[in-house]
């Protein structure tokens, strides 16, 4: 059996988790976060970074530093991971979802300017499967209409756009290490603020409502309530863990970006024959090996790929469904229809994708595919 993902232990992990629980510092903000979080603003240039318990809750932060209301709108796509949406609907915002590219599944850039309203006060990228979206095209629309910008980075970890570090050109930016992304810690997450202005209120949300972090810090001798906030940081026990794989990043990288061409090359002619495109990766973005994808030519086909495979005991599977349709969300669009992004809920792929997975299985895999 191949399953889908598998969560990828350094051996490092229980080491620096036995450390934390018998240094009798166990709640957050202690050493290991302390380590994380300097690693995050030394390597990709983030002013400062905050370890949050998920991704979701690093968009409750955004949301919240963005003093986002009832009535404010939000631009993101559609084709994205229900969290990216909850996070601002959760402030009283109303979503105004735009279409993916017709060749891969981040937001159309060229979209978005005609849905900026006197109303817009955040647009949202989501760098899907770590590519980046056209960020000098999204920042030019932010300075015209003093728009803040948050990139939803989840899937983002190590990858870069004309040279700069994911996560590290909009305003906020929010990052996942949960089990299925690159960089795990069972549930786990990260806000990085690249604009000054928001580093003192984010602690303070971060830590309940408190000025724990200046107290920490000894810049105040007392602290106490002073904003909104809640329990965002994670214990030591995840930080450590989440330590463990930070000092492998390069080598998790270099194993899945490895898998991502091996696949690419395996399966490019079959691809082409058969009416099926493999990712894009736009020039001005690297390729940060998180996901491999087919975009089969309709719905059937992917489905019979999906059988083909899950007789062999191989498991394939599709992704989002667009947020715009969703139960929860579609009496509240306006109606336009998206068929970008209807596209890839219906006919993209994912195929098996994990540090473990060896050369024989990814082997198999193609031989599979490609043999009918
Ligand atoms: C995984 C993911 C999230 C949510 O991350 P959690 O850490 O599980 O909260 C949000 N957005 C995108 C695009 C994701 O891939």
């Amino acid at each position: 059996m191949i399953p889908f993902n598998k969560p990828y232990l350094t051996g490092k992990e229980m080491h620096y988790i036995y450390q934390a629980v018998y240094s009798g510092k166990i709640s957050g903000n202690g050493m290991f976060t302390q380590k994380c979080q300097k690693f995050f603003e030394e390597r990709f240039g983030f002013k400062k970074a905050l370890l949050t318990t998920s991704c979701t809750d690093a968009l409750e932060m955004c949301a919240i530093l963005a003093n986002i209301e009832p009535g404010d709108e939000i631009i993101m796509p559609s084709y994205t991971f229900v969290s990216t949406a909850l996070a601002f609907v959760r402030q009283g915002a109303k979503i105004v979802f735009a279409d993916s590219h017709t060749d891969h599944p981040g937001i159309d850039e060229t979209n978005i300017e005609e849905l900026i309203t006197s109303k817009t006060k955040t647009i949202v990228p989501v760098h899907y499967a770590g590519v980046a979206c056209d960020m000098d095209k999204i920042m030019a629309l932010a300075n015209k209409y003093n728009l803040l910008v948050i990139e939803d980075a989840a899937q983002a970890i190590e990858s870069f756009y004309k040279g700069r570090p994911l996560g590290s050109i909009g305003h906020l930016a929010a990052f996942s290490f949960h089990e299925t992304k690159n960089i795990n810690a069972g549930e786990g997450g990260l806000l990085a603020i690249n604009d000054e202005r928001f580093i003192n209120r984010a602690e303070i949300i971060w830590e309940k409502g408190t000025n724990r972090s200046e107290f920490f810090r000894g810049e105040v001798n007392k602290y106490g309530w002073v904003d909104t906030g809640s329990s965002f940081l994670p214990s030591e026990i995840i930080a450590a863990y989440l330590w463990a794989q930070l000092e492998n990043l390069d080598d998790i990288q270099k194993q899945r970006t490895k898998i991502w061409n091996k696949y690419n090359k395996g399966l490019m002619i079959w691809a082409s024959e058969n009416g099926i495109k493999l990712p894009l990766v736009p020039d001005y973005s690297t390729n940060n090996g998180h996901m491999y994808y087919l975009v089969c030519k309709s719905l059937e086909q992917r489905d019979e790929l999906i059988l083909k495979l899950k007789k062999n005991d191989i498991l394939a599977v599709f992704h989002y469904l667009s947020l715009h349709n969703s139960e929860y969300y579609h009496e509240k669009h306006d109606g336009r229809i998206l068929k970008n992004s209807d596209r890839f809920s219906n006919c993209l792929l994912r195929l098996p994708m994990y540090y473990e997975l060896d050369e024989k299985q990814i082997d198999a895999i193609i031989n599979l595919l490609i043999n009918d």
